[in-house]
């Protein structure tokens, strides 16, 4: 691996502002998918080292909160800046751990900065009221305070974006965290703490834990000095640790799930539907939480979409993500295929028809072939779980009503999308979806100005927007009598 600096390649965890090894000195190693080659360790902490780094976090509290809205928008931009200035270093680490195109790679780094600018510049917008009193003698007036000492649990499909929108936000509300990466891709956490280090962010303020997600996790949820957690991943992991959380009331963020259904309408622009179709769907190789799940083609427009969707992923190119031009690397690991494959399978046996792909890449390893399937039967598995691969399975269907309740018919509400071009359809059909985000004409909807977040069993909160900030500031009340 050739980083332009070498210092950037951490393989210890952060605590307390010292790099460390786990106290039994056991390790993870950490491999690259493309190839199965071990680029790395980093320390199998569990419980004892993640109450160490609670401890620090609460200790640096108090100097944290202290400080004034700008004093710590400066530290933060200045981390801000330093990823910029590292971008390729950090996108290089991405794609050697995590397998997404470097392009790709290079533009999650600059996705994952936008949230410390956006955060730096609202932490100094973190507004109270005073409130008409409802006696003579008496003011109201409310506040907003950090929450105190946070935690974060994070996947491994944005190794560095998921991070900074949570520690962005916490940070810059005057919180502190003990940071716990996907054990897939702790490198990207690693380096951006070192350059947070750079940056000024005090010892104990950011602390990266690696090791036993499980043992982490429960000291994370059972520690009382964490007044909240926030966590991306499944919606499985993420009942277990609400449930964890509710021993003391903590606060929680969850971004969990999805199943996106993926609209075409008749009077939609149907290249655009397929550009949009594209990189909803085959993005990060399909493994995102806002990838098109579903499907949904207009009977009238259907085959007409299927074979401009055949001829747009014929082109996309599977490979390295290191080797010029690829544009879909290979899947996190070998259980993933597995899952991509049974939905495949799955679908096949019910009825419905290959276009494309359907198995694993020629080039072996991890690498799977784009899919698309058409005329799924909506008893298919994969009309109710995420696939998290590159499987685009078609729905035929006839009316707005009958997809509309196909699309709703999910314990999920992260993302959604449709194309369609009438004024009436789109506000009907757009405040029909129950999900948290709907884009509309278009394939791409993440940004750091807009809240990002679920409903239904996909999650709690919202990150990025002003809301953002929200999640980790408590709001108090003052009754000042006596006037
Ligand atoms: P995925 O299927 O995307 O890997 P998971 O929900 O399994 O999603 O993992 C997301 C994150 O949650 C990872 O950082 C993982 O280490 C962590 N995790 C997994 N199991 C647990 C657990 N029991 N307690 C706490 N964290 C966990």
């Amino acid at each position: 691996m050739k980083l332009e600096d070498s210092k950037l390649f951490r393989q210890q965890a952060y605590i307390d502002g010292t790099w460390l090894d786990a106290d039994t000195g056991q390790t993870i190693e950490v491999s690259n998918p493309a190839t199965g080659e071990i680029i790395g360790s980093v320390p199998r902490m569990g419980a004892t080292e993640t109450s160490r780094a609670i401890g620090a976090a609460n200790r640096a509290l108090p100097d944290w909160r202290r400080l004034t809205a700008k004093e710590r928008s400066n530290k933060l931009r200045r981390w801000f800046e330093l990823l910029t200035e590292n971008q390729d270093d950090l996108a290089l680490l991405m794609t050697l751990e995590q397998g997404k195109p470097l392009a790709e790679a290079k533009g999650e780094i600059s996705y994952a900065a936008s949230f410390i600018e956006w955060f730096a510049e609202e932490a100094k917008r973190v507004y109270g009221d005073t409130i008409p009193g409802h006696q003579s003698d008496k003011r109201l007036i409310v506040i907003k305070q950090p929450i105190g000492v946070t935690a974060a649990i994070t996947p491994w499909n944005f190794p560095a974006a998921m991070i900074t929108r949570k520690a962005g936000p916490a940070l810059a509300a005057g919180c502190t965290m003990v940071l716990k990466p996907a054990s897939q891709t702790p490198l990207s956490a690693l380096a951006l703490v070192e350059l947070a280090e750079r940056a000024g962010i005090p010892r104990g303020v950011l602390n990266v834990v690696t090791g036993s997600a499980g043992d982490i996790g429960q000291e994370l949820t059972g520690n009382p000095i964490v007044r909240k957690l926030s966590f991306t991943g499944s919606t499985d992991i993420g009942r277990q640790l609400m449930a964890e959380c509710s021993q003391d009331i903590k606060k929680v963020s969850l971004e969990l799930g999805g199943n996106a259904p993926f609209i075409v309408f008749e009077d939609a622009d149907l290249d655009a539907a397929v550009e949009g179709a594209l990189v909803s769907k085959y993005r990060n190789n399909g493994q995102t939480c806002v990838c098109a799940n579903r499907l949904y083609v207009q009977d009238s427009v259907f085959e007409a979409f299927t074979e401009k969707l055949k001829l747009a992923v014929a082109k996309l190119k599977v490979g390295n993500g290191l080797e010029e031009g690829v544009t879909a690397g290979p899947l996190i690991d070998q259980k993933a295929l597995a899952k991509i494959q049974e939905h495949i399978d799955d679908a096949l046996n019910k009825g419905a028809r290959l276009v494309t792909g359907g198995k694993p890449h020629a080039l072996g390893g991890c690498f799977f072939e784009p899919t698309i399937l058409a005329d799924v039967p909506a008893s298919a598995l994969v009309a109710k779980e995420e696939t998290f691969g590159p499987l685009a399975p078609l729905f035929r269907f006839k009316d707005e009503a009958e997809v509309v309740a196909m699309s709703n018919n999910t314990e999920f509400g992260l993302a959604s999308y449709f194309y369609a071009r009438d004024l009436g359809r789109v506000f009907r059909v757009a405040e029909a979806l129950e999900y948290g985000m709907v884009g509309i004409n278009t394939g791409l909807i993440s940004t750091e100005v807009a809240p990002f977040g679920g409903i239904k069993s996909s999650g709690l909160g919202r990150e990025g927007s002003r809301y953002g900030i929200e999640d980790y500031l408590e709001i108090k009340y003052l009754c000042l009598g006596g006037i």
